[in-house]
C-alpha cells in the first residue's frame, strides 16, 4: 500500500469515528482518542492497538493526529540526493526528529518524536476535519 493510500484510508477511518462523536465537546472528542480508550472502543483503527502498543514510548499517548500534520510524503519522491530519493521530510523541522538512510532512499523518522501525540498540540491545531488539519501532508 501507498503512503497516499493509508493516508486516506486511515483518514476516512477517523471521518467515521468523527461521526460517531457528534454530542462530545472539543475536549472530550480529544480525551477519547487517548490511546487506552481508543484500544477498547475503537480495535479496528490502528492495528498496533490488537497488541496494546504504542507507536511512540510515551505515558500519554493521543491518537488524534496520527500521521501528524507537519509529516510530508511523497510516493514518487520530492528530489534526489546523490543517488538517493527523498520521500519524506518534516516541516517544522523537529529537533527530536531524524532520517532512515537507506541504499536508495532517505525517509524521515518520526519515533523519537511526541509533537502530535500531546493534547496541548492538538488543541491548538484542533478541528473535527481530519483531513483538513492534515491538508499539506501529501497534497490531499
Ligand atoms: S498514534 Fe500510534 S498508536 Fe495511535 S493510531 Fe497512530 S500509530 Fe497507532
Amino acid at each position: 500500500m501507498s503512503y497516499k493510500s493509508w493516508f486516506l484510508e486511515h483518514g476516512n477511518k477517523h471521518k467515521a469515528i468523527m461521526k460517531k462523536l457528534t454530542h462530545l465537546s472539543d475536549e472530550e472528542v480529544i480525551h477519547y482518542f487517548r490511546f487506552e480508550n481508543m484500544v477498547e472502543k475503537e480495535p479496528d483503527f490502528c492495528p498496533l492497538y490488537a497488541d496494546n502498543k504504542k507507536c511512540h514510548d510515551m505515558k500519554a499517548l493521543n491518537c488524534y493526529l496520527c500521521a501528524c500534520p507537519n509529516f510530508r510524503f511523497d510516493d514518487k519522491g520530492f528530489k534526489k540526493i546523490e543517488e538517493k530519493t527523498l520521500y519524506s521530510t518534516c516541516d517544522i523541522d523537529s529537533k527530536d526528529g531524524g532520517q532512515y538512510i537507506s541504499e536508495n532512499a532517505i525517509h524521515q523518522n518520526c519515533a523519537g518524536c511526541g509533537v502530535p501525540h500531546h493534547e496541548a498540540y492538538i488543541k491548538k491545531v484542533f478541528d473535527r476535519d481530519w483531513f483538513k488539519i492534515m491538508k499539506r501532508c501529501c497534497g490531499s
